[in-house]
C-alpha cells in the first residue's frame, strides 16, 4: 500500500501517519519527492484492512493498494526512473552506460592494461571478478582477496571505477572495501542471504538474472536488496537457458522491454554471457541499445587468447572501440545519452 501525502505536508503530520502505520504492525518507508512525500507501507495487508482510516487523515491525498508482489521495485511505487550515481557516472533515465572489462582479475599487469584500454575508450566503469563461480571445481577459481587488491590498485592508478562479483555473504565486507559496485551473478540471483547482505551496503549492486528465472522472480530478488535498505539496484539481463545450442544462452531482449515497463530501476544487458562467442557481441549490443536498455556490461580482454576464463566471448580491444562507435549511433537514434 502507498500513502500519497498532500504537497507541503508538515513533518509532524508525516510522523502521525508513520505512527498509525506502525500501530498496524506494518513498516513505513518514506520517500521524499520534489513535490510530494510518499509513504510505502510494507506488511501483510488484507482486503478488509482499514485503508479508509488513512484516507481520512487530512494530510493524505490518496491511498493506493499495490497488488504486484514486488513493491519497492515497482513503477507503481516510484513512477520516475531511478538514476544511480556512481562517481560522475549516471546510470538510468536517458543515459546509456557501458561497463566493460575482463571476466576476471588475473595479474597486476593484465588488470592495469585492461584499465588503460578502458580509459582510452572512454569507459568509466571496469568490471573484473576476483571471486569466480565456476561450473567445474578444477577451473580457475579467481584470485580472491588478492584480486580485489589488484583491482583497487588499477583504480588508484587510473581513476577508473571498479565493479566486481560477490558470491558469498562473507565476501561482501571486503568487496565493499575495495570495489565501487558489487555484482550478484546469475547463479546467486536467489541466494537470499546474499541479497539481504548486499541490501545493507551503500554501494550500487548489479543484479544479474538467473539463467532460468522468470521476470517476476528477478524483480522479487531486487526487492530483497531494496527492502534491506539499498535502493541502488541495476538489473542485468544476461541470457536465459533455452533449447537452443547454437550459442551459450538466449539473450532475452523482450525481458528488457517488460522490465522497463514494470520497474523504475535501470536495466542493462550483458551480451557476453548470452553469446559465449565474441562474433555475436556487436549486433547484440546494438540491439540492446535499440530495445531501450540503459547500458551494457561487456567482457573485453587485452589478450583474449590468454584469458583464464571466458576468452572466447571477450572482445579484442579494437572490437570494443568499434562497438562503442556503433552503439553510440543507435543511442543517438533512440534518444539516449552515451
Ligand atoms: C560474469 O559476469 O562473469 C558471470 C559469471 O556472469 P553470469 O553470472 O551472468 O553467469
Ligand atoms: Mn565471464
Amino acid at each position: 500500500m502507498i500513502i500519497v501525502l498532500k504537497p507541503k505536508t508538515k513533518k509532524d503530520e508525516i510522523e502521525h501517519v508513520m505512527e498509525k502505520v506502525k500501530e498496524h504492525g506494518w513498516k513505513p518507508m518514506i520517500f521524499e519527492g520534489v513535490e510530494r512525500t510518499v509513504i510505502h507501507v510494507i506488511g501483510e495487508i488484507h482486503d478488509e484492512d482499514p485503508q479508509n482510516g488513512f484516507s481520512s487523515i487530512p494530510c493524505v491525498e490518496k491511498v493506493v493498494r499495490i497488488l504486484k508482489p514486488y513493491k519497492l521495485a515497482s513503477n507503481e511505487h516510484h513512477p520516475q526512473p531511478t538514476v544511480i550515481k556512481i562517481g560522475d557516472v549516471k546510470v538510468g533515465a536517458g543515459n546509456f552506460t557501458v561497463i566493460a572489462g575482463p571476466d576476471s582479475v588475473e595479474s597486476e599487469n593484465q588488470i592495469l592494461k585492461s584499465a588503460e584500454i578502458m580509459k582510452k575508450n572512454g569507459i568509466k566503469i571496469m568490471r573484473a571478478s576476483a571471486f569466480k563461480p565456476r561450473t567445474s571445481p578444477y577451473s580457475f577459481q579467481g584470485m580472491g582477496v588478492e584480486g580485489l587488491k589488484l583491482l583497487k590498485k588499477a583504480k588508484d592508478k587510473t581513476g577508473i571505477i571498479v565493479e566486481t562479483e560477490v558470491m558469498d555473504v562473507r565476501d561482501v565486507p571486503i568487496a565493499t572495501e575495495y570495489a565501487d559496485v558489487l555484482r550478484v551473478g546469475a547463479r546467486n540471483m536467489q541466494n537470499f542471504d546474499l541479497l539481504k547482505e548486499v541490501g545493507k551496503v551503500n554501494k550500487p549492486v548489479i543484479l544479474k538474472r538467473g539463467m532460468s528465472s522468470t521476470i517476476k522472480e528477478f524483480l522479487m530478488a531486487a526487492e530483497y536488496i531494496m527492502l534491506n535498505g539499498n535502493p541502488n539496484v541495476i538489473l542485468c539481463e544476461r541470457g536465459i537457458r533455452t533449447f537452443e545450442t547454437a550459442y551459450r544462452n538466449t539473450l532475452d531482449l523482450e525481458a528488457v522491454v517488460i522490465l522497463k515497463q514494470e520497474t523504475h530501476l535501470p536495466v542493462i544487458v550483458d551480451p557476453s554471457h548470452a553469446a559465449g562467442n565474441r562474433d555475436l557481441i556487436l549486433p547484440l549490443c546494438r540491439a540492446a541499445a535499440a530495445v531501450g536498455a540503459d547500458g551494457l556490461i561487456v567482457e573485453v580482454h587485452p589478450d583474449p587468447e590468454k584469458a583464464s576464463c571466458d576468452g572466447a566471448q571477450s572482445l579484442y580491444p579494437e572490437q570494443l572501440t568499434q562497438m562503442l562507435k556503433e552503439v553510440k549511433a543507435v543511442c543517438n537514434a533512440v534518444g539516449k545519452k552515451m
